[in-house]
């Protein structure tokens, strides 16, 4: 029996962050994403690792518009109780070299030559919560991520990472091309809203003192797409969070191998460029992927992308 390690990282731009308006105001963390990913694809890339990049779909555009009025007219529109405006409303209708927080074709080509998993997280991260959100938005967000794909030269994504991790309208994956998807951590229920401070505080102390993380085991559903289990974030460096000290991020990854190990399971870190602000947080990341590779050596891990996972169950059913 070996531990299998997953890591995928939510690549989002200003896309998975605008609806916080302060991100836009003052764009350093989408800033501090766009310019770490190169460097991420690279770290694993070095070590002969393989990890799913689930971009959102808009940034396999190169461009899109120019708009007259108001952006991707067609596009369905998620409506929230928490958030009035419109949700392409700040899409520029311009470029790569223009605006590079809103597209990044040139990025997900360079991360797919590396040999990464390229998937998907929505077209737009609409939250599919469906309570809020019509199946037809889900539909629309699936699809055009594949039609962007399709239109970057990038092959058909099939993981799909749902936007703040709110899982909903899963029976619209199989019919737009995905095959898999990562549930939330350690299955458990995710708010659906802008992000909060709620039950952050007592997670953070799980990190800081290395608790034992959650690991599982794959499940296929009836219609063929797997659910992936997830694991814990990756965490920055920024705020409070700088407290949780390398050693123990490591202690966590280690306790998980091991679990993993002892129930035939997986364990699945995620995480997201923009948590990646300084040369510590890249040292973090650094120390988390040797020891991987230290379990692997020993024929004691085997490091999979999401898609491989996917790959795996549906052939040995
Ligand atoms: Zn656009
Ligand atoms: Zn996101």
């Amino acid at each position: 029996m070996s531990a299998r390690f997953v890591l995928s990282v939510d690549v989002e731009g200003l896309w998975g962050l605008f609806f916080v308006r302060s991100y836009v105001a003052e764009p350093t963390a989408a800033e501090a994403g766009r310019s770490a990913l190169p460097r991420l694809g690279t770290m694993l890339a070095e070590r002969g690792m393989a990890a799913t990049f689930a971009f959102v779909g808009h940034l396999f555009h190169e461009s899109c518009g120019p708009w007259e009025g108001t952006p991707h007219p067609e596009a369905p529109r998620p409506v929230y109780p928490w958030y009035e405006r419109d949700w392409y409303g700040d899409d520029p209708g311009t470029d790569e070299s223009r605006d590079p927080l809103w597209y990044a074709r040139s990025h997900a080509l360079a991360i797919h030559a590396q040999g990464h998993d390229v998937g998907a997280h929505g077209f737009a991260h609409a939250i599919l919560d469906p309570q809020h959100v019509p199946r037809d938005v889900a539909d629309h967000e699936m699809r055009s991520a594949q039609s962007a794909a399709a239109a970057a030269g990038l092959p058909p994504p099939r993981s799909f990472v749902f936007p703040q991790n709110v899982i909903g309208h899963v029976g619209a994956l199989a019919e737009n091309g995905f095959t898999c998807y990562r549930d939330t951590d350690g299955g458990l229920p995710v708010r659906a809203g802008p992000p909060g401070g709620l039950g952050r505080a007592a997670s953070l102390a799980r990190h800081a003192l290395a608790a034992p993380p959650f690991v599982g085991h794959a499940r296929l559903r009836d219609d063929g797409v797997v659910v992936l289990p997830a694991s814990f974030p990756l965490l920055g460096r920024d705020g409070l969070r700088r407290v949780v000290s390398r050693s123990a991020r490591v202690a966590r990854v280690a306790k998980g191998l091991e679990r993993a190990a002892r129930e035939d399971a997986i364990v699945h870190v995620w995480t997201h460029p923009h948590a990646f602000t300084s040369d510590a947080a890249f040292a973090d990341l650094a120390a988390v992927l040797d020891l991987v590779s230290a379990w692997c050596e020993h024929g004691d891990a085997r490091v999979m992308t999401m898609a491989d996972v996917a790959d795996e169950v549906r052939r040995d059913g």
